[in-house]
């Protein structure tokens, strides 16, 4: 019953983004009392069609979708959980709601984004209601992202996207405009409204569809990295020219990871304790993203055991905390990835949290990362 009142007030309201949206739901307000008087016309009843009206009005906006605002102090900031690994068939890694809830209540984020390998093997509809619920109650938005294991149970991946976008305080929300199924970009305002940050969340797919000549995970499909072009000159263009600071979050680690770690002047901050699991081809998204200037920093899952951030041609290119308990000896502690955001500045800072509440790893881009290379 839910799904279906948000269905219709998402139908009227369209998925163009928050602006626009506003000015359908305006027009449809418009609307609505125009026929509701009409029906009160013959009762004299016009003071009824607009509390009616009121009423409409005030429980489709307490359903709509939360927009990102910088807070008084110019920050933003965002919590990054990863490969949760949850299976209610088996009941694996069930504990993983009690850990975010954790960090959530230190960190008080104004956003968490999930990096994929989130539900795998189970009826994603109540895991994902779970997570909905518990973000609901501490009053944060949530986006995800999604892995290689996020479509094994009898519901493929664009089913997941809808069910995913039609809840409450979940923030996804792709068009279908480029391939795969969790590509959207969410703005962040800051004072008089103006978009002061963007955060890129985008699909890394699964597996390689060139079997079997190259084996291994899935890559960025080239109409993504136009996608992704597109969109950052766009909002280049819309600020004068100049690249707004910009966020990157998916799932599988571009192979650049690999020079950021080898990289010896700027040494990474963190582990490695496995090889990046990255795909065996590359079609340039790191490129793109060098290019057109915007993106700080990426943040990504998917090697469970690696949670390093380390920079790459000046891109942080940094792993999250695993979120589901290993129960290896030197394993990373499961928690989340922290990023706070400055407003109208071209920084972070980042930090883990992990599940007992200890802060770890702390530093920031690119203050921790800007030693120069010596000219020989
Ligand atoms: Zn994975």
């Amino acid at each position: 019953m839910v799904f279906f009142v948000i269905k219709i007030i998402r139908n009227i309201l369209g998925k163009e983004d928050c602006h626009t949206r506003n000015d359908y739901f305006f027009l449809s307000c418009v609307l609505i009392l125009f026929v509701l008087n009409l029906i009160f016309k013959f009762m004299k009843g016009f003071i009824y069609s607009l509390v009616a009206l009121l009423l409409f009005a005030f429980t489709a906006n307490a359903q709509y979708k939360k927009e990102l605002k910088f807070n008084l102090n110019g920050e933003f900031k965002v919590v990054q959980f990863t490969d949760t690994h949850i299976d209610f068939n088996s009941k694996s890694n069930l504990n993983v709601y009690e850990i975010i809830k954790g960090v959530i209540e230190i960190e008080k984020p104004d956003l968490v984004i999930l990096t994929g390998d989130i539900i795998t093997q189970s009826d994603p509809q109540n895991a994902y209601l779970l997570f909905d619920t518990l973000f609901s109650e501490a009053n944060v938005p949530w986006a995800m992202v999604f892995g290689n294991h996020d479509s094994e149970h009898n519901w493929p991946r664009e089913n997941v996207a809808e069910l995913l976008q039609n809840l409450p305080s979940c923030l996804n929300n792709d068009n279908g405009d480029t391939y795969g199924n969790s590509n959207f970009v969410l703005p962040v305002y800051g004072k008089n409204d103006k978009t002061e940050a963007v955060l890129y969340c985008m699909d890394s797919n699964s597996y390689s569809t060139l079997k079997p000549t190259v084996d291994g995970y899935g890559w960025f499909d080239f109409s993504q990295v136009n996608w992704y072009r597109e969109k950052s000159s766009n909002y280049t263009f819309a600020n004068d020219g100049n690249p707004l600071p910009a966020l990157a979050f998916f799932h599988i680690p571009l192979p650049e990871y690999y020079n950021a770690w080898k990289n010896k002047v700027n040494r990474p901050i963190g582990v490695k304790n496995e090889d990046e699991c990255s795909p065996d081809i590359n079609t340039g998204m790191f490129s793109a993203m060098l290019e057109s200037g915007d993106v700080m920093g990426t943040f990504v899952g998917h090697d469970h055991i690696n949670d390093y951030i380390g920079v790459h041609y000046n891109i942080a290119l940094a792993y999250g905390r695993v979120t589901k308990v290993m129960r290896g000896k030197r394993d990373p502690k499961a928690g989340g990835r922290v990023i706070v955001l400055k407003e109208g500045e071209r920084s972070f800072d980042t930090w883990i949290r992990d599940l007992n509440g200890k802060k770890e790893l702390e530093c920031s881009w690119p203050g921790s990362f800007n030693k120069l290379k010596k000219i020989k």
